[in-house]
């Protein structure tokens, strides 16, 4: 029988930040529950979170540092150990004469660099690590239907594995999913982590219990995945290809073009993962004439195309699914003692400052700092939460305003001469 004082903690969604929280909350000694809606996304039948396939993401200092945290040491060194160090942007045009330029941007003059991971893999990792420890029970298949924050209830629907699994995840309505004779479950926490991604069920039923300020805004920017695939001739004498790579491996690259950009970021397979970002409508035309690809690519993108190759640029153009960017802020981000919301939960943000994920992983850290400098009862714990969300809400906030920022700095103003002599003169 679990031992009444020992902290019964529920974990709400598996993705990054909710395998994360799991971990902290183990290593504190806590029975620790998690239950995620998909399955698991280690068995190979699983449909990886969101994406068609995977996706790579820029991983910076602060998730890096939240990881650190977890007395787990050798987490990070694996993490890390499968990661591509990004030493700057690398801008992609084409001069006057249509020969095409490269200009390399460095991040910091010390040579400091972001990572490209594997999202995917990297949530794997920490599944792993997670699972290892005898007081976690990982729940797969199992949907949050309701909670009540005062009697610490919440209700699980169980589905049976290999059923259908959508595949556009934190960008999607997770309603999607279709239950076939659901099998429902309650389960009682002391406290339960939401980490249940943008659209949180968790939120949704947090709200009906406190006045949470709440504000969603979807931009007019659609996103489509692209892959580049590994240099194909080995016998090219261009630093990239002699690493296999079909451009630089070291770089974030970015083809800006007004209202529209084309990001690639390495992975460790050798291809690079990219995303095409533009205005609903432009899709909308593509989608009616995806002959137009190739054209629309070689107007707004020079040189991308080739690095695709026509017929595979307009094939991934259209099995690909073409997905919203949503933002959001709320406050405050917990309940009493007996609920928090972290990551996308609590502040889904537009991916152009790289720091959706990075920041979440930061909230776990960040919370348990506060849940640590407490007494480990319930008035400790309501101080440690509320403490929690008086730091946590303004700096979700300006990253989320600083993420919409550098949409429009990526997007365009890293051609401005003004960004171009502001750079001259910091290099300087
Ligand atoms: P999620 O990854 O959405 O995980 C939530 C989990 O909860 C999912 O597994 C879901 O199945 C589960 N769930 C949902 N509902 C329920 C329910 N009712 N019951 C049980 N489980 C449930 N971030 C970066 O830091 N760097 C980047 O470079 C970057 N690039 C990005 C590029 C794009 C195109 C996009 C769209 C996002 C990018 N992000 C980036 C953001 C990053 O993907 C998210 O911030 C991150 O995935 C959030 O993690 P999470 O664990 O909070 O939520």
């Amino acid at each position: 029988m679990a031992d009444p004082k020992v902290t019964k903690c529920v974990v709400v969604g598996a993705g990054p930040v909710g395998a994360l929280a799991a971990l902290y909350a183990a290593r504190r000694g806590w029975h620790v529950e998690v239950y995620e809606l998909r399955g698991d996304l280690r068995d190979a039948s699983t449909t990886p979170l969101n994406f068609t396939k995977s996706i790579n993401l820029a991983l910076s200092e602060r998730g890096i540092n939240a990881m650190r945290h977890s007395q787990s040491p050798s987490l990070l060194d694996k993490v890390l150990s499968e990661t591509i160090p990004m030493y700057g942007r690398m801008i992609h045009g084409q001069d006057s004469a249509g020969k095409l330029t490269e200009e390399s941007q460095q991040y910091d003059v010390h040579g400091r660099f972001i990572r490209a991971v594997d999202r995917a893999n990297l949530n794997k990792l920490l599944l792993d690590e997670v699972d290892r420890l005898p007081n976690v029970k990982l729940h797969f298949n199992h949907k949050l239907t309701g909670a009540d924050f005062r009697k610490r209830k919440a209700w699980f629907e169980k589905k049976s594995s290999g059923g259908p699994q959508t595949a556009d995840g934190a960008q999607a309505h997770q309603d999607q999913v279709d239950e076939k004779d659901p099998e429902e479950l309650e389960v009682n926490f002391d406290l339960l982590l939401g980490c249940d991604g943008a659209h949180s069920s968790v939120r949704y039923h947090l709200m009906k219990s406190l006045r949470m300020n709440y504000e969603q805004s979807y931009i007019d920017t659609l996103w489509c995945e692209f892959t580049i695939p590994p240099a194909s001739s080995t016998l090219s004498t261009s630093p990239s290809a002699k690493q296999g790579f079909a451009t630089s491996p070291n770089h974030l690259h970015i083809w800006p073009s007004d209202d529209k950009m084309f990001i690639a970021i390495p992975s460790t397979d050798k291809s690079l993962t990219c995303t095409l970002f533009a205005p609903s409508a432009s899709f909308a035309t593509l989608e009616q004439t995806p002959s137009r690809v190739k054209g629309f690519f070689t107007t707004n993108f020079p040189g991308a195309a080739d690095l695709i190759g026509p017929a595979e640029l307009r094939n991934q153009f259209e099995s690909n699914p073409h997905l919203p960017l949503i933002s959001i802020k709320c406050s405050p981000h917990h309940y009493t003692s007996s609920c928090v919301i972290l990551g996308d939960a609590a502040h889904a943000m537009v991916p152009f400052y790289g720091q959706g994920m990075n920041a979440g992983l930061e909230d776990v850290r960040v919370l348990f700092q506060h849940l640590d400098r407490q007494t480990a009862n319930l008035a400790g714990r309501e101080a440690a939460l509320t403490s929690y969300s008086l730091e946590r809400v303004p700096d979700a906030h300006a990253i989320n305003d600083l993420a919409l920022a550098n949409y429009f700095e990526m997007h365009s103003a890293v051609t401005s001469p003004l960004y171009l002599f502001r750079k001259k003169i910091e290099e300087f």
